[in-house]
């Protein structure tokens, strides 16, 4: 559903990205990793179309929905209205949206808080509520930048849960951006390893789980620090 190729980007005198080539096919669940300042965030808003690529070819199959790493709430905007706005754009009626964002708000753990504004919420909980956002508005694919990232451990071992259901109830196709390893082993089917400085792909990893596999490394941390 998504093939770059030699792709590319420099910004003035510094390039960024060189020669990265990639693929995610239907259903698969990759993972983009590497260090700070790597061209993560600039490979990512160049497949969603926010950024053109100097060099190469990018191409996506499919309605993508996205969250980027600095994901937005609008601050006039109640969480419901928020996290229903991409349905609304598509042309969703207000009630059926609520209803679909009803059904999920318990999972994101933001009952309660459905009418108040953004400045009354979390780092974590505009993090979650932003997720929830991207869920409802996603077509066939997800790509996600470090969606976790402000989230504690148990929340966010909860939230790698559901992203891993969703997976497998929707056969969901993700595109996962992350710089934290453990996080990247034990949710992809695949990882890109981009080195820095300028990021190319450095290595492409398959890790071997199955769908259940990884549900219980989760469930049990223990389990992954022994390995
Ligand atoms: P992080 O893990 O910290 O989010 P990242 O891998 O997502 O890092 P990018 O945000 O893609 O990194 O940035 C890669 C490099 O490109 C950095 O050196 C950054 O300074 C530079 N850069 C990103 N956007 C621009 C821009 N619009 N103009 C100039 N330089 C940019
Ligand atoms: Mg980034």
């Amino acid at each position: 559903l998504i093939a770059l190729d030699r792709v590319g980007k420099r910004f003035g005198e510094t390039e960024v990205l060189r020669d990265v080539s990639l693929r995610v096919g239907r259903g698969e669940f990759v993972s983009i990793l590497g260090p700070s300042g790597s061209g993560k965030s600039t490979l990512f808003n160049m497949i969603t179309g926010l950024l053109p690529a100097d060099q190469g070819e990018l191409k996506v199959n499919g309605e993508i929905g996205y969250m980027q790493q600095k994901d937005l709430l609008l601050p006039w905007k109640t969480v419901m209205d928020n996290i229903t706005l991409p349905l609304r754009l598509k042309g969703t009626n207000k009630k059926l949206a609520r209803e679909r964002a009803d059904a999920l708000i318990d999972r994101v753990g933001l009952r309660g808080y459905e009418d108040r504004y953004p400045g009354q919420l979390s780092g974590g909980m505009k993090q979650r509520a932003s997720f929830l956002r991207t869920f409802l508005a996603s077509g066939e694919i997800m790509l996600l930048d470090e969606p976790f990232g402000a989230l504690d451990s148990m929340t966010k071992s909860a939230m790698q849960t559901w992203l891993l259901e969703v997976q497998e109830a929707f056969g969901a196709t993700i595109l996962f951006i992350t710089h934290d390893i453990e996080e990247a082993i034990l949710l992809s089917d695949r990882i890109y390893v981009l080195s820095s400085r300028p990021g190319v792909v450095k290595e492409e990893l398959t890790v071997g789980f199955g769908l259940g596999d990884k549900r219980e490394r989760l469930l049990d941390p223990q389990l992954l620090r022994m390995k």
